[in-house]
């Protein structure tokens, strides 16, 4: 299950300087279109419990379906999302996606939890908090069910800010996500001031932890920090067995990786479920 490939044709991007700046323009003016155009897709990965090999939840990772360049993965189109604003309408459209997907699941039984991403900008949106709340309502939406990954980039902008939406966040009842910890500019100090549920070790520590002891040795200790504050963590990026077992053993509570399955199109989610189940639990 490996090697989704995305956004092989626009490798080709990577020219002068000037046709770089072309093509980011090209690319700019596509991505306000895509969402009319119905070339937004809704992908998922699956997150497992790594003591009971459950499927707890899945994480929801945006594509786009270009007409000519294929499906382009969100590091290619995400930045330039934030820097034209055209995020806070993406953000809008994965949200509605997501929560349709939510009530179908509730409809047929799925008790999995949906993680949503949102971008440092949709913190700074006023409206955030209201309009979440009123499409859960409307989609009937068990706030169990709902979980939000943000980076440490998105509170060290205006952490005063943050907080106040995060902290209305949880109000309302979601679970919230500090993804890619350890890799942005936040202090440890941004654990105990903000209400984070579960912690998301980078797959960058992951990913070498079996030969380089430095990542090793951070992901041991994100684990236990994560415990000592009463956290769950989550390792991102498992894409062996033997990393898989590494973590087992230090306590690790969730993964997510290749090893269990790449992101898949959201309608395959419970025809792939079925398979793991029947395949991994007697
Ligand atoms: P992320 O939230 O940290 O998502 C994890 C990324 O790691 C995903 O890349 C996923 O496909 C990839 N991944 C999962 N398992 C493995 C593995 O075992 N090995 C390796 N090497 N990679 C793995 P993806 O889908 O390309 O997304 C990249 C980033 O784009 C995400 O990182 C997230 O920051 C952003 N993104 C994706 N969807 C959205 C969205 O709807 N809204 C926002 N604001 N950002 C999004
Ligand atoms: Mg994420
Ligand atoms: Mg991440
Ligand atoms: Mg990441």
């Amino acid at each position: 299950f490996h090697g989704e490939s995305l956004g092989d044709g626009i490798t080709g991007f990577a020219g002068s300087k000037n046709a770089e700046q072309m093509s980011r323009l090209a690319l700019m003016g596509d991505l306000r279109l895509a969402g009319q155009r119905d070339e937004l897709r809704v992908f998922c990965q699956p997150k497992i419990d790594m003591k009971t090999g459950q499927i707890v939840g899945a994480e929801a990772l945006i594509r786009w379906q270009h007409p000519t360049l294929g499906m382009v993965s969100p590091t290619h189109f995400i930045k330039l999302a934030e820097q034209s604003g055209l995020i806070i309408d993406l953000t809008k459209w994965m949200l509605e996606r997501c929560f349709s997907w939510l009530q179908k699941w509730k409809h047929d039984g799925i008790r999995e939890t949906l993680a949503i991403n949102l971008s440092p900008h949709d913190l700074l949106s006023s409206s955030i908090v209201c309009d979440i709340g009123k499409w859960m309502e409307q989609w009937k939406i068990c706030p169990e069910a709902v979980e939000f990954e943000l980076t440490e980039s998105a509170l060290v902008e205006d952490p005063c800010a943050a907080l106040d939406v995060l902290t209305r966040l949880k109000a309302i009842g979601v679970k919230l996500l500090l993804d890619d910890f350890g890799t942005g500019y936040a202090s440890l100090s941004y654990l105990q001031r903000f209400p984070f549920d579960v912690i998301k070790i980078d797959q960058s520590f992951i990913l070498p932890m079996l030969e380089n002891a430095d990542s090793a040795a951070i992901v041991r200790s994100t684990i236990e920090l994560g415990h000592i504050l009463g956290r769950h963590v989550v390792a991102e990026g498992v894409e062996s067995e033997d990393v898989w077992r590494c973590l087992q053993e230090q306590g690790c509570d969730l993964a997510q990786g290749y090893v269990i399955s790449k992101p898949l199109p959201i309608e395959q989610f419970q025809g792939w479920k079925a398979e793991w189940q029947a395949a991994h639990l007697v």
